[in-house]
Formats: structure tokens, sequence, C-alpha cells
């Protein structure tokens, strides 16, 4: 069955392909850890698990690349104002490192508590310094960049494709910045951008600052996620997120120093994620109206009710925030875990197929989970057979993440945990092709076995 996305670049859905299949290169932007990440941040996070985990229920092995940004990020996208990690660490009277661990950890509490699937891999700004000078250098030799006493810029004019991901052409983006124009002189166009700050003038206190072949300082804001996606994925990825707002500036200049670098198509596919709105605005730290997690969690809410919330709208629809749509979503989910209590062992041979393939069609179709979730009630509704309804509900959750499994923890026949045992010391022997034997025996059975780092996890076949 295809896979269709909606590709920002193309503004179409499009069939998904990988470049070298079964592998797919996904690189997500992570947080600016100088403060807990707000509800619309999570709503990002889970739309982005949710593309992870249909790519993954369509057999595509997942290379997912994230980075935490803890240096760099100015208080305005447009390389204006104090570090938001200088802002975080003053606030809290600890070093910007400091405030930087503090809310990784707390980032990576939050994602777990909405099951959301850790990336494979987490590269953290300040620890591929010697990477974006190396980006840096590359630009410099290819004649992309300029410098003052302040910074180095990306010459935007030498970048003819300047604003494909807006579809906006340099000229028109030059009026539509003109504010930007007065608050940075400096810059020749409105739509350069940073590269590397120098410790000089308003930056000469900045707290983080390394050498560099033309002075110490610090690196702009865009240049690490670059950095980090061309060094673990390679010139050219599969897919790119992030939230809408990374459309104009963030993302433009991702794929403008990239390119510029590499003379290659940096990311193939373009997903952005719409905003999680409270009172008609953005949700946002700045906005002053951010939500977090815990505040959820105080009012008793599961955090799972949030995510369920959250896949009730389209990943590209506005979706407002209000205690009642939450509180509606937690009453939907305790009826949800109820049904399942009430449906005995799930069959891990026989589904609901039809079912099982209207919620393959909807998630395919650009991920499209309220439909999925409808798919799901429909079937709940129907009067298959519960073996087979909660067969196919154990599946549906591989895709939301609901935790289903918990509540009904699939039911391994003896005969298939022995082959799962046998497996184990087949693959401590490094007898790979009786390992190889026993796999097919136990997904013969209805069964497949994942090798985790804690041992292997028996699923239901999908
Ligand atoms: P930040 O930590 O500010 O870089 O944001 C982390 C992610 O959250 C980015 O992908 C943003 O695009 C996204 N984001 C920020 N605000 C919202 C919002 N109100 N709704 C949905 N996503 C958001
Ligand atoms: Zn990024």
């Amino acid at each position: 069955m295809n896979l269709k996305l909606y590709n920002t670049l193309q503004r179409q859905k499009e069939v998904f392909t990988p470049l070298a299949p079964p592998q797919v290169s996904l690189y997500t932007c992570g947080p600016t850890v100088y403060g807990r990440a707000h509800l619309g941040n999570l709503r990002t996070y889970v739309f982005e698990d949710i593309l992870r985990r249909v790519l993954e229920f369509n057999g595509f092995e997942v290379n997912h690349v994230m980075n935490v940004t803890d240096v760099g990020h100015l208080t305005s996208d447009a390389d204006e104002g104090e570090d938001k990690l200088e802002v975080g660490a003053q606030r809290e009277h600890k070093s910007p490192l400091e405030i930087a661990h503090q809310y990784e950890q707390t980032f990576l509490k939050d994602i777990a508590r909405l099951n959301i699937l850790p990336p494979l891999l987490i590269s953290r700004a300040t620890e591929t310094i010697n990477d974006q000078i190396e980006l840096i250098k590359l630009l410099e030799q290819k004649g992309f960049i300029y410098q003052d006493e302040q910074a180095i810029y990306f010459d935007t004019y030498k970048f003819p494709d300047y604003g494909q991901l807006t579809g906006q052409n340099l000229a028109d983006k030059k009026t539509g910045a003109r504010a930007e124009v007065v608050v940075d002189q400096k810059k020749k166009h409105p739509a350069d951008f940073v590269l590397w700050f120098f410790l000089k003038g308003r930056y000469q206190n900045h707290i983080l600052h390394w050498p560099s072949p033309w002075g110490e300082g610090f690196p702009g804001w865009h240049l690490k996620c670059s950095a980090i996606s061309l060094k673990h994925l390679g010139p050219t990825i599969d897919i790119h997120t992030g939230g809408i707002d990374h459309i104009p500036v963030h993302h433009t200049n991702e794929i403008a120093q990239s390119e510029a670098a590499t003379g290659q198509p940096f990311v193939r596919f373009w997903l952005h994620g719409e905003f999680l709105l409270l009172d008609s605005g953005r949700m946002g730290k700045s906005e002053g109206n951010a939500l977090t997690l815990p505040v959820l969690t105080e009012k008793h809410f599961d955090p799972l009710a949030f995510r369920f919330w959250v896949l009730q709208t389209h990943y590209r629809s506005k979706l407002n925030f209000s205690w009642s749509a939450v509180e509606a979503a937690q009453s939907g989910l305790e009826r949800l875990r109820q049904t399942i209590r009430d449906l005995g062992e799930a069959d891990p041979k026989i589904g609901c197929a039809e079912f099982e393939e209207h919620f393959h069609q909807a998630i395919n179709d650009d991920l499209d989970t309220p439909k999925a979730l409808a798919v799901m009630w429909e079937m709940l509704g129907s009067d298959l057979p519960a073996s087979a309804k909660l067969r196919s509900l154990l599946t549906f959750d591989r895709v939301l993440g609901l935790k289903l499994d918990e509540l009904k923890p699939v039911q391994v026949p003896g005969e298939v945990m022995k082959l799962v045992k046998d497996r184990e010391s087949a693959r401590q022997t490094k007898d790979w092709v009786k390992a190889d034997e026993l796999r097919k025996q136990i997904e013969k059975a209805g069964f497949e076995v994942e090798d985790k780092k804690d041992g292997p996890k028996v699923q239901i076949k999908l």
C-alpha cells in the first residue's frame, strides 16, 4: 500500500519511497532546552512520533536523529536578542549548561510519558562545534560567507534557490522583512543569517564560546541542524520535520547552508505540524501562555489522554486547547480501556482484516489519525469476534501508542516462548542461520520478535 505524505517543498501529497529502502533517514528538529517544553511543542513531537511509527508500520527501518539546542538560539529566530539558554540560566541562577542538562532530562521524561519513541541518536549543539566550524569552512571555500566585526553571515544572494520552501523569492522576502533591516544594518541582505557570532559587541559577555579560525565566538542557531544531519545521515536525507513556524526562517536557512556546502539536495520530504493554539493564538513561551505537562497531571489528567486528544485532529490542522476537550479525551480513553478489559484474549492469528486495511489506508493517507481512530471505534462496535478485535486493536496501537498492550499484555504461548529462548541462545553463540530459522518459526506462529537492549520483545506479527 502506498504511503502518501504532504511535502511542504512540493505543496502536495506525494507517494513516499526512501532513497535506500528499507532504511529511512529522519531528522526532527529538537528542543531548545532553556525551559520546559510546552503542550504546543509536545503536539509537534507527538506528530513526529506518529510519522516514525507509521514508517515502521509500513516496514521501514527508521534512522531517527534529533538535536538538542543548548547554545545559540536567540530570543528572536532572526538572529536578534539574547541567547535563550543564558536567559534561562539567569532566571534560575545556574550556568547555561546546567540549565540545558536539566531541561534535556525533563524533556526526555515528558516525551516518555507521552509514549513518544526516543530518537536513535540525540546530538547536542555544544558537542558538534567542530562539525559546525567545518561546515562554515566549506561555505567559505565556496564563497557563500562574509563577515563584519559582530558575526559571519551566510550570503543568501549567492544561493539562487533561497526560499524554495516558502515559494517566496528573495526580492519578496526583502520587502517582507524591512523592519529587520532597521534592526540589523550590518547584513548585506535582510534574509542573510548568522553562522558564527563573535565574542564582541553585544555578545562580548556570552558565557559559552569556542575558538574558530575566524575568532572566538559561538555558532548561529541554524547551523547545528545541518551539521548534525550531514554528519549522521549524509548529504541527502529522506524526511525532515518540525513545526510550521520553522518553514520561513529555520528550515529555509538549513536548506541554504546545507545545499550550498554539499551541492546536493538536502531533504526529499519536508513535513510540518500545525500549531496548538490557546484562545486562538499560538501557544508559546514568548507568548506567555505556555501550559506544560505537569499542569495537566496536577489536574489528574493522564498524559496519554493528551496524546489521544492530539490524535483526534490531523497534524496539518490547527488545534485549539481547552480543558473541556482534554476532559472529553480522558473519558474517551477510559472508555477505550474499559472496552479492552472486556474483550478477553487476543487471537494471535486472526484479526479484523477489513478494518485493519482501512486503518492502514487512513494512516498512509498523510497520517490521517482522526480517520484511523474512527475506523478503530467502528471496528469495536462491529459484531466481529472479541479475540479478533483485540488482536487488531493491539496492532493499531503500534501506531497510536496509547499503551493499550499494558492493559492486555500479549499472551505468548509456551511453545513460542521456547522458540524465542532458543533463538536467544543461537544469537549468543552467533549461530545466525539457526537464529534466522527460529525467527521464521516464530512468525509462522503469528508473532514477531524485536531485539531490544533489555532482551527480546515478543509482539503479535503485523
Ligand atoms: P523550540 O523548542 O522552540 O525549538 O520548539 C520545538 C518544536 O515545537 C518546534 O518544532 C516548533 O516548531 C514546535 N512548536 C512551537 N510552538 C508550537 C505550537 N504552539 N504548536 C505546535 N508546535 C509548536
Ligand atoms: Zn532544526
